[in-house]
């Protein structure tokens, strides 16, 4: 286990308040939720705690209001409204936060009961972290509980303000995110592979440089790879490049042969005349991109190469598209390496905001061991980061 901090099964909460810093930062149209992806990760959690007869009291920010007050559009009510139906518990909300209404409520529920409060962020002491905020939020609780992976590696009042206060440990999804990504790094089931695509070789440099101490092949695709073409002194045509990180990458060649780690680039293209959904692909070599070309996504020789590597894993870790997915000309790539994850037979994460759109845009999601609810947090634990809400948390 490569999670070190108390949980919710070590804390008693028989008729206890508990506070709880969920991830509720849900899409919300004209007041309706749409994609409830968060609202059912922290399910876990709130049925284990009014399961054990807690008061549970949930906080969670929504969207990015200015920080002066209420906003409508991004009000939590309709989320605590979706939370009752999908739960079926008994779930309550006030429009308050931090004054005395909020209180009022806090102090009225009833054991076994739920109780939605308003967005943290509609007062902009929240995102400062400010202890005024911090303190009157723990005042609500005897215990709390961070769920919210998605926001853990935000140091802000709500996510690590009231382990100042109170005895603080982990939800379930916490818990279990932690220990996945963590986990790849600590004892992955080899061999390892590591597949990292997406647009830029600088937004991914940490990504990559703490997967090769960890995998046994690191796969490339993406935008980026073009950088790590130049690298290798190719030529790109009028591919994405990072000029300024052409060394770079090529010190992670370095780094990876030093370690033995076998790096996978493509070995053909799908290139076009313009980026754009109209574009046309074309299917040429990695070493005869011509000048007037772009590299949109990787070839069907790429396809096959990537593929046989990862049937052959154990775990596999995979963040970034292997193309611009976004267009259907050009989703090829990431789809290929999607399917050839899904039927693998292995432990497979996926993390990163777009892989996890791609996954779900080809339906695979439930083929997948671990998909992140976290964009932010979860690349700064691949990155070897430590969550500063995680570490305020009491160690086990
Ligand atoms: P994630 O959100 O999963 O971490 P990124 O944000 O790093 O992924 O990268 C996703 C973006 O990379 C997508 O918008 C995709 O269009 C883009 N991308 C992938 N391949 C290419 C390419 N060859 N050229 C330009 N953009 C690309
Ligand atoms: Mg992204």
């Amino acid at each position: 286990m490569a999670f070190t901090k108390k949980t919710v099964r070590d804390i008693d909460v028989d008729g206890k308040r508990v506070l709880c810093r969920v991830d509720f930062n849900v899409p919300i149209k004209d007041g309706v939720v749409g994609d409830t992806t968060r609202i059912s990760a922290a399910l876990p959690t709130i049925k284990y705690l009014v399961e054990h007869n807690a008061r549970v009291i949930l906080m969670s920010h929504l969207g990015r209001p200015a920080g002066t007050g209420f906003e409508p559009e991004l009000s939590l009510k309709p989320v605590a409204e979706k939370l009752a139906e999908m739960s079926g518990l008994p779930v309550s909300f006030v429009a308050d936060t931090y004054g005395d209404e909020a209180e009022a409520a806090v102090n009225a529920l009833e054991p076994g009961h739920v109780l939605v409060l308003e967005n943290v962020r509609f007062d902009k002491r929240e995102k400062k972290n400010d202890p005024e905020i911090a303190k009157r939020l723990a005042s609500y609780g005897d215990v709390f509980v961070l769920d919210a992976f998605g926001t853990a590696h935000r140091a802000q009042g709500s996510v690590v303000g009231p382990a100042a206060y109170i005895p603080a440990v982990a939800g379930f999804l916490l818990e279990k995110e932690v220990d996945t990504l963590t986990g790849i790094f600590a004892e992955p089931e080899r061999p390892f592979v590591a597949i990292v695509g997406g647009s830029k070789v600088s937004s991914k440099i940490g990504v990559l440089d703490h997967l090769i101490d960890s995998a046994d092949t690191l796969i490339i695709g993406g935008g980026m790879a073009y950088t790590f073409f130049l690298a290798k002194g190719m030529t790109v045509g009028q591919s994405l490049k990072e000029e300024d990180w052409v060394e770079r990458a090529g010190e992670m060649l370095k780094k990876a042969e030093d370690k033995g780690v076998k790096i996978l680039l493509p070995v053909d293209n799908r290139v076009a005349d313009h980026f754009g959904e109209d574009a046309v692909p074309e299917v040429v070599a990695s070493d005869a991109i011509p000048d007037d070309r772009e590299g949109m996504d990787i070839g069907p020789k790429t396809e096959e190469l990537y593929a046989e590597a990862i049937k052959g894993a154990k775990t596999v870790f995979w963040n970034g598209p292997m193309g611009v997915f976004e267009f259907d000309n050009f989703a090829h790539g990431t789809e290929a390496v999607c399917r050839a994850v899904a039927d693998s037979d292995c432990t497979s994460i996926i993390g990163g905001g777009d892989s996890v759109a791609a996954v779900n845009k080809f339906g695979l999601a439930d083929k997948m061991s671990w998909i992140s609810t976290g964009g932010g947090a979860s690349m700064e634990l691949v990155e070897g980061k430590a969550l500063p809400g995680v570490e305020a948390l009491l160690d086990a």
